[in-house]
């Protein structure tokens, strides 16, 4: 069956890449039908589950960019320039993320912005099922069934392809599993995280800095906090299930708050309602899914979560699955049939999944045990006086995932490269002043080519 025939096209999912992907496909010409287990959230409020605001980066821009949907998701960002870090002995430090406000990250609404990609996937012509939870799939005879688990009645559709964007938990994976081997592994974090949200100040404005990201490192813990457009932010502590201090060593509110006055005492005047929503607000565990095959010939694929969740720590399980949007548009736009399409895609973005799940497990430890090391920033600081004296050559590895659309298994690669020049550069240097500036540019420019 030739994909860029207009054939008709199913889609599990009207998530965050479920939506993107079919106002793609909608617009290319296709008939796209899009079965989401959810109600409609413009009729009964959005019920996302789990983290409010989602950063933001380059690769998410351009993929909303290319779906016509940047003004009207940035109306509603706010810029995000750096970490502000909250010291254990107390003050803060703002690093930031790029040389200047060209290279930031924003933080965004997840529910919003699940509302505007629905309008726009239904404005392109696809059109939208909810309270369709995928619940099987008889493969050979292209049958899937979908049920209301509010009213309990369940239909069955005949489809062509079948496109899974049911994230972490996906009912596609679910029943690919008997008829491919997936070789699926699921390695929890063994860290969970609980939301707590920040009110605005008494005068409607925000109570700390607006326009970055907060962590307060902690070593094996950490909570950060993102801004939102109305003045709040959202904090999420992310701490061990096991251990001490865990989730499972706070079994009551009291322990929580110790926690919390030893550990973040300048969070805590910020969050006034406490109490109510520690107690309120559950634990959710984290995770890295990994699979070794995603498509079961021209009949099924998976994408973003549903083939490659990863932890949250690089924010960008959301920029990866809108890049994945646009790659399976490409990949079904030029081939000549599903099979091929789909092949193509895992071929290409396979491996970048793997790098970027890779860079967001490093990304946990760095957070919150290296952000305020001596050792870390001199590196960061090297870092920078080479990405000045090496531009197109040297760039920073938060850079490269964050600012450009270069793929992710390119980025792990050079920043791997990139990290050993700032230790052998910067080994028995106590500040940028010791370090021997023309020997790092002989390290540069022998072991990294121009990109
Ligand atoms: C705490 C936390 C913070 C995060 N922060 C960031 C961040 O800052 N930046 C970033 O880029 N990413 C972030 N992420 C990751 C991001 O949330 C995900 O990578 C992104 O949501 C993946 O999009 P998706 O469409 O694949 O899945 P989802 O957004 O999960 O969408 C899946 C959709 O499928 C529906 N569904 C599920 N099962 C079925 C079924 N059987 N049948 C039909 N429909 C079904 C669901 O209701 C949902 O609407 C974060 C994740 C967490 C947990």
């Amino acid at each position: 069956m030739q994909p860029n025939a207009k054939t008709p096209i199913t889609i599990a999912g009207a998530g965050l890449a479920g939506a993107l992907l079919a106002t793609l496909l909608a617009r290319r010409g296709h008939a796209v039908e899009v079965f989401e287990k959810r109600p409609d959230p413009r009729r009964k409020g959005y019920e996302g589950g789990r983290s409010i605001n989602l950063a933001l980066a380059e690769r998410g821009l351009d993929a909303l960019r290319q779906a016509g949907l940047q003004d009207v998701v940035m109306a509603q960002a706010v810029m995000m320039r750096g970490r502000q870090v909250h010291l254990a002995e107390g003050g803060e430090q703002l690093q930031r993320y790029g040389r200047d406000d060209s290279e930031v990250i924003w933080s965004v609404h997840r529910g919003r912005l699940n509302l505007a990609l629905l309008e726009a996937a239904e404005a392109a012509g696809a059109r939208i099922h909810f309270n369709q939870r995928l619940d099987g799939v008889d493969f050979d005879a292209r049958r899937a069934r979908f049920v209301n688990d509010h009213d309990r009645t369940a239909r069955e559709i005949d489809f062509e392809a079948m496109l899974g964007c049911d994230g972490a938990g996906s009912g596609l994976r679910e029943a690919l599993r008997p008829h491919l081997d997936l070789a699926e592994r699921f390695e929890p974090l063994g860290h969970g995280y609980k939301e707590l949200e920040i009110p605005p100040a008494a005068d409607g404005g925000f109570r700390i800095e607006p326009n970055a990201l907060h962590i307060w490192p902690r070593g094996g813990y950490m909570c950060i906090a993102l801004p939102n457009t109305e003045q709040t932010f959202t904090v999420t502590l992310f701490l061990p299930m096991q251990g001490e201090p865990s989730f499972h060593t706070l079994p009551d509110l009291a322990s929580a708050r110790a926690l919390f006055e030893r550990d973040f005492a300048d969070a805590l005047p910020l969050l006034p309602d406490f109490d109510a929503q520690w107690t309120e607000n559950p634990v959710s565990g984290l995770g890295t899914l990994r699979l070794q095959r995603w498509h079961l010939d021209g009949r099924a694929v998976l994408l973003g979560d549903a083939a490659h969740a990863m932890v949250p720590f690089h924010g960008q399980g959301m920029n990866c699955a809108f890049e994945d949007c646009i790659a399976l548009d490409r990949h079904l736009a030029a081939a000549p049939d599903f099979e091929s399409a789909f092949a193509g895609f895992e071929a290409e973005r396979r491996p970048n999944a793997d790098a970027i799940q890779a860079m967001a497990l490093e990304n946990y430890v760095e957070m919150r045990d290296r952000v305020d090391d001596a050792d870390y920033l001199l590196q960061r600081a090297l870092e920078q006086v080479l990405a000045d004296r090496h531009p197109g050559r040297f760039v920073p590895r938060y850079s490269m995932v964050s600012f450009t659309c270069i793929p992710y298994a390119t980025a792990f690669e050079r920043g791997k490269v990139q990290r050993q020049i700032l230790v052998d550069a910067t080994k028995d240097c106590a500040s940028l002043e010791d370090v021997d500036l023309a020997a790092a540019d002989a390290l540069v420019t022998g072991r990294l080519a121009p990109l």
